[in-house]
């Protein structure tokens, strides 16, 4: 289950996902800026919607259906959320450090639909 730790030194709340564990083939594109998938489609532009969970919102422009081309910034539920909506909140402390389940749900916010 994943966690949320309080960071005293930076008063944030950081995600520790035990169960996930990324590794650099996860990620498309390199530290160079180049796309590197060899299948060379990414989810996340125009006219590939269907390879993305069914949209959240979106600000589109006119007539344009939702799950299709024409959104200017998109909104879909994330297909790998480190959080899990399932059971109750449960809050732990342990002297100065606190921690609780990570309950809840991710979303990914495409800010774009042109993918350069
Ligand atoms: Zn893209």
């Amino acid at each position: 289950m994943p966690e949320l730790r309080k960071d005293l030194l930076h008063d944030k709340w950081v995600l520790i996902a035990t169960e996930q564990a990324l590794e650099p083939r996860f990620f498309p594109i390199n530290r160079n800026g180049t796309y590197v998938r060899k299948d060379k489609v990414c989810p996340f532009c125009a006219g590939n919607e269907s390879l993305t969970p069914p949209e959240i919102a979106a600000v589109r422009k006119d007539n344009s259906v939702p799950d299709s081309p024409g959104w200017i910034v998109r909104t879909v539920p994330s297909k790998y959320s480190a959080f899990k909506l399932e059971g109750e909140l449960q809050e732990e402390r342990s002297g100065i450090y606190f921690s609780c389940n990570g309950l809840g749900k991710q979303e990914v916010v495409i800010g774009n639909s042109d993918h350069n």
